[in-house]
């Protein structure tokens, strides 16, 4: 079903267009409409003449009245003509109006070759015999518009290689942040509170799947004495220094934490004590073969009484004690506690 379309002039207006007045409304439309209107005279199937161009048209693409008359193809010769030429061809092929963006160089009104963007309605004219004669043209100006949008993609373009910059600045800051909450700035091993928490998670794992679970307590020999004998920076030398051996002797899955001063803490989960004992003599053996000093070690594991990691570490650090006692640059370790 059709639809009736809603009339777009009232019966009396309709009538003064069949009159003169109506041709005086059409020059005057012609002479003030401000964008491009134009009128094609169709030769043959690729024979396009000019035969009319309004005021705004002879400003904006640079063909002024002497071209009138001319054929599209002489007046733009190469590809600009070959896509106008193809464009008039398809609406005579359609014989119904068709709408499409073209580029092309035009001269602005202080005579500058632009290059310019147009969105172009093109209608056919028939005669009464039903032939197409003519093609009416209006193209509508998008080239302030099209640089508008560029400038305006080119800077959102811009805004998002900040926002970009500027999340990653931050995600490294968050990192950065991360390190410095869970890490010692001196040696690189966690931090006493960040150890802490994360061998008492490593203490409720172990205890709910019953598995090994050994601390490790270290202590370096006579260190006042590095740092009387060579000064504070010699210390922390040494300190980086064990750090890396530690680091480089243990397992990736065993934790390493400083505990204050001279003193780390080691944690090493889902081994038994023989393992633990292993690792602790093989690690003092690296540092007083890397370094200038000696350690003190004292072990542990975990026991199915044990119900905080207190227990569990005041048994190794027992064991540390008894190390110093006994002559240092040694371990001593604690034996299981048979249950009853
Ligand atoms: P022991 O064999 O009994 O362990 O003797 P020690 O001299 O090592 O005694 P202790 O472990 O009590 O000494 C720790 C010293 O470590 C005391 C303190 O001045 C020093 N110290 C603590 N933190 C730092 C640090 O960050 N850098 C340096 N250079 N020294 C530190
Ligand atoms: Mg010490």
């Amino acid at each position: 079903m059709r639809m009736e379309q809603a009339p777009t002039l009232t019966p009396d207006f309709l009538a003064l267009l069949d009159t003169h007045a109506g041709l005086h409304f059409v020059r005057t439309l012609w002479e003030h409409f401000p964008e491009r209107m134009f009128i094609i005279r169709v030769e043959g199937p690729e024979d396009f003449i000019i035969e009319a161009i309004n005021p705004a048209q002879q400003t904006s693409i640079g063909i002024a009245t002497q071209n009138l008359g001319q054929r599209i193809g002489d007046l733009l010769p190469g590809p600009i003509g070959h896509d106008v030429l193809r464009n008039y061809a398809r609406c005579v092929e359609a014989g119904t109006p068709i709408r499409y963006e073209e580029s092309g160089i035009f001269i602005d009104s202080d005579g500058t070759r632009q290059h310019g963007h147009w969105l172009t309605l093109l209608v056919p004219i028939k005669n009464q015999g039903g032939i197409i004669t003519h093609l009416f043209g209006v193209a509508q100006n998008l080239t302030e518009l099209r640089l508008a949008r560029e400038a305006l993609e080119r800077q959102n373009l811009e805004l998002e290689r900040r926002v970009t910059e500027r999340t990653a600045e931050l995600l490294a800051v968050n990192e950065r942040l991360a390190i410095l909450a869970t890490r010692d700035f001196l040696t690189d091993a966690y931090n006493r509170r960040h150890m802490v928490t994360l061998a008492e998670a490593e203490l409720r794992r172990a205890n709910r799947y019953d598995l090994p679970l050994c601390a490790l307590m270290l202590d370096i020999d006579d260190f006042k004495g590095i740092n009387d004998r060579c000064g504070h920076a010699a210390g922390d030398h040494v300190l980086r220094q064990v750090a890396k051996v530690i680091r480089e002797t243990l397992r990736d899955s065993d934790l390493v934490g400083r505990y204050g001063g001279d003193e780390f803490m080691i944690l090493i989960p889902e081994t038994p004590l023989a393992g633990a004992r292993e690792s602790a003599e093989r690690l003092r053996t690296a540092v007083q073969a890397t370094t200038s000093c000696s350690i003190s070690l004292g072990l542990a594991q975990r026991q199915a009484t044990d119900e905080s990691l207190d227990e569990l570490l005041s048994r190794a650090d027992a064991m540390l004690m008894l190390a110093k006692r006994n002559g240092r640059n040694r371990l001593e370790m604690a034996e299981l506690i048979a249950p009853g």
